[in-house]
């Protein structure tokens, strides 16, 4: 399988092309498809695997095809990632995959100042990435609402619980609206995380790589 054949739009396909990519590597060449219908998918898959492609090019595909703004204070697409690190990389992707597009992402995690992160994200962002203790401060602060999200991604779900983000995951996704598309990955199943997944997706795509 080449990219081009995934159903890629051009501004993507020539993101790939300026990154040096030329064949998808399993986990994208299976999610790909499936998440440009719009469908829930549960990936069971480490890092390394080119699994942030494999969320971030079927997402911008659909940010270069939405029509109106995102309003203010709010985000179309919201990722969930459990370290600061992880969602410096995933941000840094999406603006990769995303460069010839117009597509605004912003980076909100813990242990850094507030100040620039709102700053960011009171015009709208189309991409935030969040760890989600500090998503919540921004929620309760009232600068960001949750009301416009239509995707959500969890990455590293098994993580995440390990790290206690349990009760602020259950606390973000009550927040979202209810249609929406539901992208969970995770390396591992144990019970809480098939539970969850089992809560956040419908009838998902399951791909294991
Ligand atoms: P990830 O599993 O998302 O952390 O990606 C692992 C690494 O593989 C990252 O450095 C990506 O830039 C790279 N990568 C992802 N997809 C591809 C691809 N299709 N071809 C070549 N490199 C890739």
């Amino acid at each position: 399988t080449q990219f081009s054949e995934l159903g890629l739009a051009e501004p993507v396909l020539r993101a790939l092309a300026h990154e040096g990519y030329d064949v998808p590597t399993p986990i994208q060449a299976q999610s790909i498809p499936s998440l440009l219908q719009g469908k829930d998918l549960l990936g069971i898959a480490q890092t390394g695997t080119g699994k942030t492609a494999a969320f971030a090019l079927p997402i911008l595909d659909r940010l270069s095809k939405s029509e109106g703004r995102t309003p203010k204070g709010s985000c179309r697409v919201l990722v969930l990632a459990p370290t600061r690190e992880l969602a410096a990389q995933i941000g840094d992707s999406f603006r990769a995959y995303g460069r010839f597009l117009n597509v605004r992402v912003a980076v909100v995690v813990g242990g850094v100042a507030p100040g620039p992160q709102i700053k960011a994200i009171v015009p709208g962002v189309e991409v935030l990435v969040a760890t989600p203790g500090r998503l919540l401060d921004h929620v309760d602060s009232g600068k960001l609402s949750l009301s416009h999200v239509d995707v959500v991604v969890l990455d590293e779900a098994d993580h995440m619980l390990d790290l206690g983000f349990l009760p602020p995951i259950k606390r973000i996704v009550k927040m979202l609206p209810k249609k929406r598309q539901n992208l969970f990955f995770s390396a591992t199943m144990p019970g809480q995380i098939g539970q969850l997944a089992g809560d956040m997706l419908s009838d998902p795509v399951k791909v294991s790589v």
